[in-house]
């Protein structure tokens, strides 16, 4: 007998309350299925190819207080560093020689014009490297305009601001409320990239304190109406030096949200087919071959990190963020070996744009 996630998975359009449905699932089996369908969207929409993009956490300091940020400005027990240009350009080697096909440059927030004029210069050195096909994306918060073109004039190609939570009510409870933090200057950040022509791309936490199944609903409405490229998406995680974490045993356990960061995939990936969704690293903090599992819940884009090993765990977003000992080589062999497995290949030296974006240019 057909249950109720069957019809629901049958439909050609679904509806906010098919949502609340599919995200309420507990059942292994009937997750099984919505995880399956996704897989099959994915494999047929943009193939069974894994791209990978060489993340560069180029800086750990940030002049925001998030209040679920382990590198917000005011946790004084964070050893901050800047990267020199030698150790940006040779993570961005690494990725290039290596046939990663794309470089993302992620760090804490910072405004003023030396950093911004910094940046620029690093991507037009790392686009001298890697040559035209290279794809670079940034994530590097929210910014003027007239620094997200020089930016992209400078050779990035793509952009990843997450809203964090489309609900304006929570947004203000998981950030202080003032000018550098304002919900409404966020969403016109996304807005502005996506006019200027980036491959645009967001994201929330799953998971949070005080989140409902109803705002993650509303937050896949939202990517979609928003008709996002690509997609960021993990569990919250705690971090003992933050705000937020005095409200932890409000939290689901962590498997709950692991599965329910699976599901958020996965209903994503039967909404928008052919948009780019990463496996997030927060997945992997939380369950042994957590990435892989994302992939099989139909995300398609890894993001190994390339940068020296010294400073990894000097950006620790939350607590216990994996891979801060293992190096890229063996990552990938790992990597590679899982994928096979799985029936899924590395999309070596090509840029693995979001066809989305593609066919939103047509
Ligand atoms: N400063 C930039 C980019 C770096 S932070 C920005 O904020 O946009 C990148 C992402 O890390 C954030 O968007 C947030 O979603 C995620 N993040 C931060 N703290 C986290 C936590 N405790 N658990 C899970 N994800 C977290
Ligand atoms: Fe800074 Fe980004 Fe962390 Fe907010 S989430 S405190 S902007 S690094």
């Amino acid at each position: 007998m057909k249950t109720r996630i069957d019809q629901i998975l049958a439909k050609e359009k679904l509806n906010r309350l098919d949502i609340i449905t599919l995200l309420s699932v507990k059942d292994t089996q009937e997750s099984e299925k919505i995880f399956k369908k996704a897989y099959e969207i994915k494999k047929e929409y943009i193939g069974n190819k894994v791209y990978l993009r060489g993340l560069i956490e180029y800086t750990n300091k940030c002049e925001k207080n998030c209040l679920y940020c382990g590198i917000r400005a005011a946790n004084k027990s964070v050893d901050r560093y800047v990267m020199d240009e030698k150790t940006v350009l040779d993570g961005a080697r690494y990725a290039i020689e290596n046939d990663y096909g794309s470089v993302v440059i992620q760090s804490g927030e910072i405004c003023n014009d030396s950093y911004t004029d910094k940046i620029a210069e690093l991507i037009y050195k790392i686009k001298q490297m890697g040559g035209q096909g290279l794809g670079i994306t940034l994530s590097l918060g929210e910014q003027k305009p007239e620094v997200y073109q020089k930016w992209k004039d400078a050779g990035a190609n793509r952009y990843l601001l997450r809203i964090e939570s489309s609900n304006e009510e929570l947004y203000y409870k998981i950030h202080p409320q003032n000018d550098k933090h304002n919900y409404q200057k966020r969403l016109e950040a996304l807005q502005s990239l996506k006019d200027l022509g980036y491959q645009t791309g967001t994201g929330v936490m799953i998971g949070l304190p005080f989140q409902t199944i109803e705002d993650l609903a509303n937050d896949l409405i939202f990517m979609k109406k928003f008709d996002i490229d690509m997609v960021g998406m993990g569990p919250y995680l705690e971090h003992d030096q933050t705000p937020l974490s005095k409200y932890d045993h409000l939290l689901l356990p962590q498997s709950q949200r692991f599965h329910l960061s699976l599901l958020m995939i996965a209903i994503l990936r039967i909404m928008m087919k052919d948009i780019n969704i990463a496996a997030s690293t927060a997945l992997q903090a939380i369950a042994t071959n957590g990435r892989e599992h994302g992939l099989m819940a139909g995300a398609n884009i890894i993001m190994p990190n390339v940068s020296d090993l010294n400073y990894k765990p000097k950006y620790q977003l939350y607590n216990n963020k994996p891979g801060i000992t293992e190096n890229s080589d063996s990552f990938i062999e790992n990597l590679k070996n899982k994928l096979n497995i799985l029936g899924e290949e590395i999309g070596w030296g090509v840029a693995g744009n979001s066809r989305h974006f593609q066919s939103r240019q047509k």
